[in-house]
């Protein structure tokens, strides 16, 4: 029997944990057995004594455990977390989408059994990222695991600052702070994707560097654009136009609100295929749309990738208009016969509610448009069966008349 201290779940609250669901709310707990400390494993029983699951406390955030394992014999340590990461990595290099590239996602958090661990590998260089306090406490473990699994040029290791804010009660300490911040070439480094090369930033760069979550649907809507005319935007450093101008884009404006991400879009498109022609514009989307539309502009695709509107549930409303905004903008500015690629990647802002937001926006902008794709996330961010919220980049090329 397990001699870690227990947390013994209230009435009728085991559904979740039973069905494997990773995450724990603060709510569900009835008492703890035992005087655990934050970032320790704890086993989960039902208010009854059953054995359910184990996983890693933390009681300074309202995701109090992280639930690792529902079987009993598994111990939560260092070699477990080896163990996972080199799954994750395998199943990578079996994954026939990924051939294609020397940047993928190698761990995605839940996703692959690791609660607050992202790593990305660009060409090499591994980003990790850490969003939990259990995460962030293995942090050499988790940088000696990759150096034994990869041998990597670099690693650079980060910290999603809204999670770890939740998870250190409203403010992290400056020693996390400190062990997050590390090192990154000065210089962008290069990858590949599809055969097109793209500059990443892993200084300054948002996320961890670079979109691969879009690698799919950069080439799906690049083969809409042979001979077209593009408005990319939110293009942060221009993979979209990068794609549809070696897809034989007859013109490409990029449209983002940060001058050094265009600066890299200028770079990465300087360096591409194809013969069209390309601008950049520092602005707002919104007031760049409203222009355009003033102007009577009109284009063969528009690309429409904005950043998280909504980070929780009381933020849909408010991002609902947003999209809905954007996207009754966006359809205006489509030629008849054109179309216009759109995403949401709030994960609160599911795919039915997406659909919706675009239908009322079609009918403000008074175009018929028929969704003829469905776009998701790159197969290197798999979305766990039993952690549905694993899923959040969703879009739509739609064709409009
Ligand atoms: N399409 C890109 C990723 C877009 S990420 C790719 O495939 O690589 C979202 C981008 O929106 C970021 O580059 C960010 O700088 C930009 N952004 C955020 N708010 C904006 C706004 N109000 N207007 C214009 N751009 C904005």
């Amino acid at each position: 029997m397990s001699t870690l201290p227990a947390l013994v779940l209230k009435s009728g609250r085991d559904k979740s944990v039973r069905e494997r669901h990773p995450r724990l709310f603060a709510s569900a707990i009835k008492h703890i057995e035992g005087k655990p400390k934050d970032g320790d494993p704890v086993d989960v029983i039902d208010n009854k004594g059953e054995w359910l699951a184990r996983g890693i406390i933390n009681q300074q955030a309202q995701i109090a455990v992280r639930l690792m394992t529902w079987d009993a014999q598994e111990t939560l340590d260092d070699a477990l977390l080896q163990q996972r990461m080199s799954a994750a990595i395998q199943r990578r290099l079996r994954d026939p989408l990924l051939k294609a590239t020397n940047a993928r996602r190698l761990i995605f958090g839940e996703s692959d059994f690791l609660p607050g661990i992202i790593a990305d590998d660009y060409a090499g260089h591994i980003v990790l990222e850490l969003s939990t306090l259990g995460a962030v406490r293995k942090d050499l473990v988790l940088i000696d695991a990759l150096r034994t699994l990869l041998g990597p040029r670099t690693i650079i290791v980060r910290g999603d600052d809204e999670r770890l804010r939740n998870e250190y009660g409203g403010s992290v300490p400056s020693a996390v702070r400190e062990a997050l911040t590390s090192q990154a070439p000065d210089e962008p480094i290069e990858i590949w994707e599809r055969g097109l090369r793209f500059l990443v930033n892993l200084a300054g760069g948002q996320k961890t560097g670079f979109y691969l979550d879009q690698r799919e649907n950069r080439a799906h809507v690049g083969s809409y654009c042979a001979g077209a005319t593009l408005l990319n935007m939110f293009s942060y450093t221009g993979a979209f136009a990068v794609h549809a101008l070696a897809g034989g884009a007859a013109q490409a404006i990029n449209v983002d609100s940060s001058a050094a991400a265009l600066a890299l879009a200028e770079r990465n498109i300087a360096q591409a295929p194809g013969e069209g022609k390309s601008t950049y514009v520092v602005a707002d989307a919104f007031d760049d749309l409203r222009a355009r539309r003033a102007r009577a502009e009109q284009f063969d695709a528009v690309i429409l990738d904005p950043p998280k509107f909504a980070h929780n549930l009381l933020q849909i409303e408010r991002a609902s208009r947003a999209y809905w905004d954007l996207n009754r903008l966006g359809l205006t500015l489509v030629k008849p016969g054109g179309i216009l690629a759109t995403f949401s990647c709030s994960g609160v802002v599911d795919r039915g509610l997406l659909q919706k937001i675009l239908f009322s926006a079609s009918l403000e902008a008074g175009r018929d448009a028929q969704i003829i794709e469905h776009l998701s996330q790159a197969s290197d961010h798999p979305v766990l069966l039993t952690f549905p919220e694993s899923e959040y980049l969703k879009g739509f090329i739609v064709r409009v008349d």
